[in-house]
């Protein structure tokens, strides 16, 4: 499996928890300059072969009109799919409309990723978003409208604007929109967002583990499995390029900011910068080399974070029957380990590394 990520960096406004690569545009000039830089890196992506894409950032559906069909078509030019491809394109509720989502299916994407986030306007507006709750309905109406067959919706909890009982409410209310597939964010403080300054905080670690631990009652009774600790699918709906990514299996990445990993151990970084993309994107990559030891952590940091485990071959578990199950040498968390996937995920990687012994 192989997958092809698309940064796009634009936004219309920048949310305040928001950590992400992206800029606002002066004009539409500025975002075709970038397409053009864009339709060069991409004549590299040829002539490899990919399973997925996905294309996020910023606000890929910022692109409207004959913008859009200039990336669409650049895609096309450059890069080959596999039969059974996934291609997804992140969307914000507000810029949803019928035109670009008709561009799209022409092109073939075949999944849509709705940047909801909450249910509650009070909590959007703190959030710094422009959609309310009113427009998600309608736009996931025209969504469904299209044909797309495969919606996935983010949402956030952990923020000092959501209770508990919110949080069951919102779950129990997106699921009964009947949509293929969930991704739960834990908000995080990030240093250098607004939020971080204004010094908001998430919920004590109590209500913390009680909104994990909701998560999977709500939506286990709608049909929804948690196959990955923030993400839930109808079964065959699981995200098959985030897979990639969790699988440790090869992806690369295209635009400012993107990361890449191609086998075994070569890891590049675009430059976040959006100047010093159009100017040189290939000369400001950054390349990473990793040792044997890094590649261990990375594998044992993503695969665990899944419900297909990873596998560590025969280690001492002991202390840690509680967060881990190990079964044929593949260690998988248990409900109460998904709340410490990090700490666990480095435990485990200290005991694999000891059963190995010293390198000579
Ligand atoms: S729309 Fe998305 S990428 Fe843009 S600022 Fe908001 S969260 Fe960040």
């Amino acid at each position: 499996m192989r997958g092809l990520y698309i940064h796009i960096p634009f936004c219309r406004q920048k949310c305040l928890y928001c950590a992400f690569y992206r800029v606002i545009p002066a004009n539409l000039s500025r975002i075709e300059e970038f397409l053009r830089v864009l339709d060069v890196e991409l004549s590299g992506a040829r002539p490899l072969r990919f399973d997925t894409i996905y294309v996020g950032g910023g606000t890929p559906n910022i692109l409207k009109g004959r913008l859009l069909e200039m990336f669409m078509d650049i895609i096309h030019r450059h890069v080959k799919l596999s039969d059974d491809y996934e291609w997804t394109v992140e969307m914000n509720p507000e810029l949803v409309d019928i035109d670009s989502l008709e561009i799209m299916r022409t092109y073939g994407v075949n999944r849509v990723s709705l940047g909801v986030q909450s249910i509650y306007d009070v909590e959007l507006r703190r959030f710094g978003r422009l959609h309310r709750k009113d427009t998600v309905i309608r736009k996931l109406e025209l969504i469904r409208k299209l044909g797309f067959a495969n919606v996935s919706i983010d949402l956030i909890f952990g923020s000092p604007w959501k209770s508990v009982d919110m949080w069951r409410r919102e779950l129990e209310e997106v699921a009964s929109w009947e949509v293929e597939h969930i991704s739960t964010y834990h908000l995080t403080i990030e240093e250098g967002t607004p939020f971080h300054s204004m010094g908001v905080r998430n919920p004590d670690d109590e209500t913390m583990e009680k909104m994990y631990m909701i998560r999977d009652e709500v939506l286990s009774r709608y049909g929804f499995e948690r196959y990955e600790i923030s993400n839930y699918a109808m079964r065959g709906f699981e995200s098959r390029h985030n897979m990639i990514y969790w699988m440790h299996e090869e992806y690369r990445g295209f635009g400012p900011s993107a990361h890449s990993f191609v086998k075994p151990n070569i890891r590049y970084t675009n430059v976040a910068d959006l100047d010093l993309y159009i100017e040189d994107f290939e000369g400001t990559r950054e390349y990473e080399y990793l040792t044997e030891e890094q590649l261990l952590l990375e594998r044992i940091f993503l695969g665990i974070r899944t419900r297909r485990g990873v596998r560590v071959g025969d280690i001492d578990i002991s202390g840690l029957e509680e967060f881990v199950d190990v079964r044929d040498g593949v260690v998988r968390l248990t409900a109460r380990g998904v709340l410490l996937a990090d700490r666990i995920a480095l435990e485990i990687f200290e005991r694999v590394r000891g059963s190995r012994g010293p390198r000579s």
